[in-house]
């Protein structure tokens, strides 16, 4: 039922059955949370919003996409997609591994190299200005080739400046799908395919400058068809290039493997139903000012498309990568793997979202709680709608509450309406509101359902921000500060914690491999 206001403008004691929308948590992350006392002192040290990160979980979401590798007998690269996050620790902590970096701007690539990811592990993407193209060249980097422009700018720097030959991998896009039931989706990025033999006759043309290592994809999607056919079609591709024998070994299939975000289908399913009724109008609205998310109602029919991460996905992250692996070739028909593995090609991937998947969490502390006439309670946090970019990257998820250790309980602070302190403790439906002097600054715009009223003090926690919720979108309006990042780690038993910028792969405290000043 829903929460109706009353003839004195006061709710009654009605209550709407809670859509939750609960986010999956894994249990370094679900540990991290339930730290209360040590999230809180973090936050009054180093502001609100703060960014968490867990350096050891991208350690084994690493590993567990080798172990699709090795399921498949396959071998190959792993690269780590940087512009998902910009930590530091994060970047240093996979230095330590055997994994990879793909870089898209000279900075990433400066921060990669810096982190001590070696060359022959770095491989740039993107469209790239001569100096991202330069150091990449310089240091030995493999390039991801945009176009055959950028293949001929390339050539032109190596010569002119003797650089050492350069690995390449051309990315191709416009794949032909072999029957009508797949669409490939038009890119702005990569060389279509139709135009191979052109980009080849170049590749020839400019081998003392550049040696090409392999081909490669990377598609917006996570249409498993649509991917079978791009990897179906590079496996054609290294076929040509070997005939004219070119020697390419790596097929990169790119990333868009997909997080699930969240730990209950059901929930997911119920809340799209009634987000459709709400549009529909045959409910109250479920988001601020009643958006559709797409949908709309057109003199009682619904239109649009939802507009969405599909928050609840069964198979993502490795499990993804190792279906597209199983999924049969479309026109060979053999298991894309086994193509693979005949050919002897090495396969590399670069998942951003996917290998960052429970690696963080963002926290914002709650400012003020307010009721309006109309019965909305709104929950005004210390963070904007970029510090945790749920709206713009379409993920609905809800946030975790960590109520200030020590606080009563539930009981709403004596600022609101009337009403509010008779209502019994349990759940409550809230509009969360930003920093911003923006009408729109909301950190979602769907009523978000909380197990109690928070007060202010609490904080909430954004689980599994660090693939682009938390700090893709985030600058400085108004002045309001960046979220700071913290690298948070267990080492016996314990909690411990660095900035960013201070985590490094390994103890710097010395105490323990220093060989000793000479002193007893
Ligand atoms: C963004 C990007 C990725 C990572 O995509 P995810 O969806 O985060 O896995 C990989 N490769 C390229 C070239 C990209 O631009």
């Amino acid at each position: 039922m829903p929460l109706k206001p009353t003839s004195d403008g006061k709710q009654n004691t009605v209550r709407p059955s809670p859509l939750y929308l609960e986010p999956r948590l894994e249990p370094l992350l679900r540990s991290l949370l339930e730290t209360t006392d040590f999230l809180h002192t973090l936050v009054d040290a180093l502001g609100s919003p703060l960014n968490l990160l867990l350096p050891e979980q991208i350690a084994d979401n690493l590993a567990r996409f080798r172990s699709v590798y090795r399921k498949h007998h396959l071998t190959g690269r792993i690269y780590f997609a940087h512009k998902a996050n910009r930590s530091s620790a994060l970047v240093r902590r996979l230095a330590a591994t055997d994994a990879g970096l793909d870089v898209a701007s000279l900075g990433e690539l400066q921060h990669a190299l810096g982190a001590g990811c070696t060359p022959d592990r770095i491989m740039a993407t993107g469209p790239k200005s001569r100096e991202f193209l330069w150091l990449a060249a310089r240091t030995g980097a493999t390039v991801h080739l945009d176009s055959r422009g950028e293949l001929d700018d390339l050539a032109d720097l190596v010569r002119k400046h003797s650089l050492p030959r350069v690995p390449v991998m051309p990315r191709l896009s416009g794949f032909p799908s072999p029957g009508t039931t797949v669409l490939t989706r038009p890119s702005r990025f990569g060389s279509p395919v139709s135009e191979l033999d052109d980009l080849l006759d170049t590749l020839e043309r400019h081998q003392d400058a550049v040696e090409l290592t392999g081909v490669a994809y990377h598609l917006d999607t996570t249409g498993m068809a649509e991917k079978a056919v791009a990897l179906e079609a590079c496996i054609r591709v290294m076929d040509d290039c070997h005939r004219r024998g070119l020697r390419p070994r790596t097929i990169d299939i790119g990333g868009g493997f997909g997080v699930n975000y969240l730990a209950d289908a059901a929930q997911w399913e119920q809340y799209t139903t009634e987000l459709t009724n709400a549009v529909l109008g045959r409910r109250p609205a479920l988001t601020w000012q009643g958006h559709g998310y797409g949908l709309r109602n057109e003199s009682g029919t619904l239109r649009g498309a939802l507009g969405l991460y599909p928050a609840h996905r069964p198979v993502a992250a490795e499990a993804y990568l190792d279906e597209l692996l199983s999924h049969r070739a479309p026109t060979l028909g053999r298991p894309l793997a086994t193509l693979l593995l005949e050919n002897l090609y090495e396969l590399a991937v670069e998942p951003g979202r996917a290998l960052v998947d429970q690696c963080g969490a963002t926290l914002a502390r709650v400012l003020e709680v307010r009721h309006t006439p109309d019965g909305t309670c709104l929950v005004r946090l210390e963070m904007n709608a970029r510090d945790a970019s749920l709206e713009d990257h379409g993920v609905l998820m809800d946030p975790v509450l960590i109520p200030r250790s020590g606080a009563p309980a539930a009981s709403a602070p004596a600022t609101t309406a009337p009403s509010a302190s008779a209502l019994p403790d349990g759940p409550v439906g809230v509009h969360l509101l930003g920093n911003l002097c923006l009408e729109a600054d909301l950190i979602t715009r769907r009523l978000v359902h909380l197990p109690r009223l928070p007060a202010p003090g609490d904080l909430l926690a954004f689980a599994n921000t660090a693939g682009y919720l938390m700090d893709f979108n985030a600058g400085r309006p108004l002045q309001q500060p960046v979220a700071r990042k913290v690298a948070a780690y267990r080492q016996d038993g314990a909690w411990h914690w660095r900035l960013d910028e201070q985590y490094w792969p390994l103890d710097t405290t010395g105490a323990a491999t220093h060989q000793g000043d000479g002193r007893a």
